[in-house]
């Protein structure tokens, strides 16, 4: 099968537009999606200049999605100095995984010569993943204490760093899931903190309850996408799945995601448009509602209550 855009042999075909690409336009096609959602989404503000640029945090993991986005970001403003880019890599402290995945990181990072920051759960909290994934003090699962303390770190590190935005490499896949998980689940606070958080402009959501606004420029473009322009560019990723990922909700999303995509194209991209306008109406309705945010009494993060859930967690985990 040819190009549809030319007459060189295809590698994909993507149901959902109708087309065939060949290698060259696999790679235009998927830079053209994240540059767009940079423009469309007022990433880099009118405001931001040579002499004052715009410091953009990359969550840098080594897997997949997070080294294009790192890579495509960097070939695009490599030469803008109205943006400053870091990367930073967490290391939660497991074994095998994260160790080749930091590998990874430290290749991109040095070949692009881009700043890169290495934070390990271990020196923030004395803490790794591999032995609360074994003691789980709170009977949980794993990803529930990492989620809450890779947060954290995070929020505490965009902000020792200066920056303005924190960019995240979530694809379409990733985030037409989530979608679809907080509807089921029925919970519209979420739905309202989804769209606050990432998916509405950033002039409405700057620096609300004192976070650094998120971004997610590959939200547009398909995991499998995403996964085939990493290997045809021949970039420096780590495979393999955490061993400790439990989130079972979410596997079972995927599932039903990938058998209506393959019976119903463009199924992932209607959720999306959809859900975008439906969540943009949640905020409008939570957003009025006071919330008391006050700061943790120990390490001074935001909170709602008296200490915040990451120090309570940190507790619980050592006191095993
Ligand atoms: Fe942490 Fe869960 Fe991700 Fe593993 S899968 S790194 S435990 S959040
Ligand atoms: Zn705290």
């Amino acid at each position: 099968m040819n190009c549809t855009k030319c007459d060189r042999e295809a590698v994909m075909h993507a149901a959902y537009s109708g087309t065939h690409l060949c290698e060259r336009h696999l790679f235009e096609s998927v830079e053209r999606r994240v540059r767009r959602r940079v423009r469309e989404d007022d990433m880099l503000p009118a405001d931001a200049t040579p002499d004052d640029p715009e410091t953009w945090v990359v969550g840098l993991s080594g897997g997949k999605d997070s080294v294009v986005l790192t890579d495509i970001l960097h070939d695009t403003f490599e030469e803008d100095p109205r943006v400053e880019m870091v990367a930073l890599t967490i290391h939660e402290g497991i074994e095998g995984y994260r160790d080749a995945s930091l590998d990874a990181c430290e290749e991109l990072a040095a070949d692009r010569d881009i700043r890169h920051e290495v934070v390990t759960y271990d020196e923030e909290f004395d803490v790794q993943m591999d032995d609360v994934a074994e003691d789980d003090p709170l009977d949980m699962a794993p990803c529930a204490y990492c989620g809450v303390f890779r947060r954290d770190i995070l929020a505490r590190y965009a902000d020792d760093l200066g920056a303005d935005k924190l960019l995240t490499g979530h694809n379409l896949d990733d985030e037409a899931e989530t979608a679809l998980m907080n509807i089921l689940e029925g919970n519209v606070e979420q739905v309202a903190k989804h769209f606050d958080a990432s998916l509405g402009p950033f002039d409405e959501r700057n620096e609300k309850d004192g976070m650094i606004p998120r971004a997610k420029p590959l939200r547009d473009v398909p995991e499998k996408e995403i996964a085939l322009y990493a290997q045809l560019r021949d970039l420096p990723v780590h495979m393999a799945e955490c061993p400790h990922a439990s989130e079972a909700f979410r596997g079972e999303i995927q599932d039903l995601m990938l058998k209506l995509e393959e019976n119903h194209p463009g199924t992932r991209h209607s959720i999306m448009a959809g859900y975008e306008e439906l969540a943009g109406l949640a905020a409008d309705e939570y957003g009025d509602e006071d919330r008391e945010v006050g700061e943790c009494e120990d390490c001074g993060a935001p909170t709602t209550r008296d200490r915040c859930r990451k120090c309570a967690l940190v507790d619980a985990v050592n006191a095993v």
